[in-house]
């Protein structure tokens, strides 16, 4: 690669976006994440492969799951399993449930309102479980399908919603942990990984730059050496592989336990994965279990000069936040085709913004005329200066006016509503507010970005600011 002095930013796309300031320049290390983080898999591969093994773990039960594949479109990031109703739903910043499927079936408006009009989802009550991550696709598209199975009495009884959940949670977890689902990745990684070719370089800029960098994963040692050797040697000068870049590397770190907890600290002391047991890590090791604060004493630095960079809202960014104040990077890869479906709408958009404008002059001017209307009737306050007659013939003229203009925002607002995903939009918004998952990563993300590699061009000496957040109340453009 030649050095281009290029002096413009990124496209937006590969930008990084901040939610709380934060100078690149006064972090002293930086941890990584692997699955989805450094590594990105094809999201429908590594899922389907999951679905199919959890999909062959109910079958062993007897479970009738003839028939069903993994349907990548019908679940997102993000999304929330409502346990008491067998139901997938989209929520507002506030909770409040904007969409719904039961099982497979999409709940027309008005059953999911009725539904919906006393609950909001409250992410510390069991009932709701997040979509924290691109590995919980697999289970949620899975749920929604036997819902439907366990409603028409083809399931083993007598289960609740809330059981089903638990059977599926448990075959997943099983196929996690279990060897099987992984050897398979590992003997046809070029099927499911996503190479990255800028993201050594990244890496190594931060590292030269006097940054401690650090690997901590919840996958285990064998899995995390073969991958990383697979995702990263090809890009690296002969004879140096991705060891070379991280001072220190923990695997099966048990996050979010690993934030919250003080498991015992092993080293790897050979390529087998053998242990000794240790204090704590080291620089320069490679380590199993272990957790946050003995990383923090042994690199000699507070939460507030740790930056950790990862993909699971929960256990990788809301805990490592809330516990220990490190800084946090949200990698959140479908920013990509979420930004380029924003972009490919914008004149759509310009154009139902300044509908909406002229709906809102128009139903002001019929309330205007609604509310003199009032007056003259009942004789009081000052009054229009015409008869009964004639304001409600303007009213008339108006409301054809209105739904004429209604007639043209419905199908534009339609298509607003499918960006991205024809069922449920855009991962960030519900309607003109933020979605769930974007109040989640405000509150918890200090700044969120599509890949890693976001890095290289901005450089490890870039400041990120916030944008002045905007308010109802300022000024129109
Ligand atoms: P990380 O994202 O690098 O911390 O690693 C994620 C690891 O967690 C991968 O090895 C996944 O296979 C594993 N994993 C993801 N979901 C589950 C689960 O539901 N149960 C157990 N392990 C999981
Ligand atoms: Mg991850």
């Amino acid at each position: 690669m030649a050095y281009d002095e290029e002096l413009e930013l990124p496209p937006a796309r590969r930008r990084i976006f901040c939610n709380r300031t934060l100078n690149l320049r006064s972090i002293r290390a930086v941890g990584f994440d692997m699955d989805y983080t450094l590594i990105h898999y094809r999201v429908e591969a590594w899922e389907d492969h999951a679905y199919r093994h959890v999909k062959d773990r109910l079958a062993a039960r007897g479970w009738p799951v003839d028939g069903l594949a993994f349907d990548h479109e019908s679940v997102r990031l993000g999304l929330i399993l409502d346990l008491e109703h067998g139901n997938i739903v989209k929520a507002n910043r506030f909770g409040y449930v904007k969409r719904a499927v039961h099982g497979t079936r999409p709940l027309p408006y008005e059953e999911q309102r009725t539904l919906y009009a006393r609950d909001r989802v409250d992410l510390s009550s069991p009932r709701w479980v997040f979509l924290n991550t691109l590995f919980s696709l697999s289970e949620a598209c899975m749920y929604g399908q036997m819902v439907d199975r366990l409603d028409d009495g083809s399931l083993p009884g007598p289960m609740g919603y809330a059981d089903l959940y638990g059977h599926i949670r448990a075959s997943l977890d099983e196929a996690h942990v279990e060897g099987q689902l992984k050897a398979e990745i590992l003997a046809d990684p070029a099927r499911f990984v996503v190479l990255d070719e800028e993201l050594p370089l990244a890496l190594r800029d931060l590292r030269e730059a006097g940054k401690k960098l650090l690997l901590i994963t919840n996958s285990e040692w064998p899995y995390t050496r073969d991958l990383m050797a697979y995702a990263f040697d090809r890009f690296l000068p002969e004879g140096t592989t991705w060891r070379a870049l991280f001072d220190m590397v923990i695997v099966s770190a048990r996050k979010p336990s690993f934030f919250e907890l003080r498991d015992p600290c092993f080293e790897v002391i050979d390529e087998e994965g053998r242990l000794l047991p240790v204090l704590r890590p080291e620089l320069g090791g490679i380590y199993l279990g272990s957790h946050a604060a003995a990383v923090e004493t042994s690199l000699g630095l507070s939460g507030g000069e740790i930056l950790y960079v990862g993909d699971h809202i929960f256990s990788d960014v809301r805990v490592s936040r809330s516990l220990l104040r490190w800084r946090t990077a949200l990698v959140l890869r479908d920013l990509e085709p979420e930004l380029d479906a924003i972009a490919g709408f914008e004149a759509d958009q310009r154009e139902l913004s300044s509908l909406m404008d002229e709906k809102e002059r128009l139903e002001h001017q019929f309330s205007r005329l609604r509310l003199g209307k009032q007056r003259l009737e009942r004789g009081y306050g000052p009054r229009p200066d015409s008869s009964v007659a004639a304001l409600e013939a303007r009213m008339r003229a108006l409301r054809d006016q209105l739904v004429a203009l209604d007639a043209r925002i419905g199908p534009l607002a339609a298509r607003a509503g499918e960006l991205s995903n024809e069922r449920w939009g855009l991962l960030l918004r519900t309607g003109n507010d933020k979605s769930h998952l974007a109040r989640q990563i405000e509150r918890y993300a200090d700044i969120y970005t599509s890949r890693v590699s976001n890095f290289l061009a901005l450089t490890p000496f870039v400041y990120l600011r916030s944008p002045r957040g905007s308010l109802p109340h300022d000024p129109g453009p």
